[in-house]
């Protein structure tokens, strides 16, 4: 392909504690406050990215077989537009806001809400959108005036170095880095002081992330994983369920925190929902997946060989796909039919390509199984009537809901979980929101002083004032 990446190259443990002093320095300097500024590094971080598209390319190529496509349409294309959007709006979102529902003996003091940056932000990234999942964050975090350090996952490893080299070659490099590492790493940075931890990635190590922010009060955001219901009820047309919910594990190879883990599936529609599956496969791979440069690859060995063991143990039955290739961590998208809500496929995150049914006798039964896994879902992915759609929306809790669809995202639309899917929120004007500290500002005119003093003591005879 003729371009050259950089080596990803973990950064020394003893190096993390200054790295963050300097980002400390830098935000006390107030050198982030200044709107022109930020917008000059956002401008520099899309430049940084539009110049180095093949590089970027071909890291995700390397990193994970990701498609031509894919990575326009997920990650850079993505988020040139997410720049785009902050700049347009920053001026508009940093404005001071009226304060509301203000009692009239208030309004003299002229309440406002400032939206103030956090201070030093701290963004860990996991390896299934190395770019997307890491400078989505970093653009909010840049854009509410935070200097930050940004720690991507060392699983996308070509990606990760790359990310060093957009942050060089854009950032001023005292108010936004990139420290590079695994466990180690990470666990050093955690122990440092920050004003908000932003992370994506497992439920696991969101609980360690959590843990390791509580001694400092630092605020946490956690983007976590997913074990996603889809309802394919009486009324859902099957041919469009399965075009869908296929693309749903296609991106990726179904390593996405959003696509649906297992599907509720109404018995009188299973064999068809099969077929159709089938159908969408040999239509979107005519020649099957294995070998496709539109397919991705699973990212490393453990996850392989957690998939496979997945596979392996299942109670269920293979459907279609079913095959795997250890040499190119190649999985095959594989539909199977299983018959508890119990099996592996279905209560733990798959994050792969594998499309679980599970027959149910009628909507309530497939509601009931779903509010018994004690995870909440990340979304929720109902098919069907109108009715049937909102009583799967009423009946259920999630981060997120989409009708008739599969992996639930819309640029600059708010996107987080709840319970343990996560909890905060980003994407558009969330990205700036939650990286601000809302902070309240009253000012008491001189001029009130007068009828301020019935508030000083001697407070006798003053209480029948009220
Ligand atoms: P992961 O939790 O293994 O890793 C995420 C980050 O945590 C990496 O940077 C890694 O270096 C670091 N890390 C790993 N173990 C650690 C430890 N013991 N202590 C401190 N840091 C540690 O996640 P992953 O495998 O990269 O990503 C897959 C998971 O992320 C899935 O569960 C998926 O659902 C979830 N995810 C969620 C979202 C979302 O937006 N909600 C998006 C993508 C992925």
């Amino acid at each position: 392909m003729g371009v050259t990446l950089p080596e990803l190259q973990f950064t020394p443990v003893e190096e993390i504690p200054s790295r963050v002093s300097t980002a400390r320095k830098a935000f006390l300097e107030h050198r982030t406050r200044d709107v022109e500024f930020r917008l000059v590094q956002l401008r520099k971080l899309y430049w940084a990215i539009k110049d180095n598209e093949e590089e970027i390319a071909e890291a995700l190529r390397l990193d994970l077989n990701k498609p031509r496509f894919e990575t326009e349409l997920a990650e850079t294309g993505w988020l040139l537009n997410d720049i785009i959007f902050a700049c347009r709006n920053l001026h508009k979102w940093m404005k001071d806001e009226k304060a509301e529902d203000i009692e009239l003996t208030y309004k003299f003091m002229s309440p406002k809400i400032r939206k103030d940056p956090l201070g030093v932000v701290l963004v860990i990234g996991p390896f299934n959108f190395p770019f997307q999942l890491t400078l989505g964050p970093v653009i909010g975090a840049i854009a509410a005036g935070n200097t930050v350090i940004l720690k991507p996952s060392e699983n996308a490893s070509h990606s990760a170095a790359m990310l060093q080299k957009l942050f060089e070659v854009s950032l001023d490099p005292a108010c936004y880095s990139v420290v590079q590492g695994g466990v180690s790493e990470t666990q050093a940075l955690l122990a440092e002081r920050w004003d908000k931890i932003f992370f994506t990635g497992s439920t696991n190590v969101g609980r360690i992330v959590a843990k390791a922010a509580a001694p400092n009060l630092t605020p946490v955001v956690l983007e976590l994983g997913g074990i996603n219901p889809a309802f394919v009820t009486k009324s859902a047309d099957p041919r469009l369920v399965a075009r869908r919910m296929l693309w749903g594990k296609l991106l990726n190879a179904g390593q996405i925190c959003t696509s649906q883990n297992y599907l509720l599936v109404d018995k009188t529609l299973v064999s068809q929902v099969v077929e159709e599956f089938k159908k969408a496969y040999k239509e979107f791979y005519p020649n099957g997946a294995k070998g496709s440069s539109d397919f991705c690859h699973i990212i490393n060995q453990a996850s392989y060989q957690r998939l496979k063991s997945m596979l392996d143990n299942t109670k269920g039955k293979i459907m279609m796909g079913g095959t795997m290739d250890e040499k190119e961590l190649f999985i095959e998208p594989t539909v199977v039919q299983v018959d508890s809500i119990d099996d592996s496929m279905c209560s733990q995150e798959s994050f792969g390509p594998f499309i679980t049914i599970l027959p149910v006798d009628n909507l309530d039964q497939a509601i009931s199984l779903a509010n018994g896994i004690s995870s909440t879902p990340l979304g929720v992915y109902p098919f069907g009537s109108k009715a049937d759609v909102e009583k799967v929306i009423a009946s259920t809790r999630s981060g997120g809901v989409a009708v008739n669809d599969a992996a639930l995202h819309i640029p600059t639309l708010q996107f987080g979980g709840v319970g343990e899917s996560g909890h905060g929120a980003y994407r558009g004007r969330a990205s700036f929101d939650v990286f601000v500290h809302r902070r309240t500002i009253t000012t008491t005119p001189s001029w009130l002083e007068s009828i301020l003093a019935i508030r000083y003591p001697p407070y006798a005879g003053k209480i029948q004032t009220f």
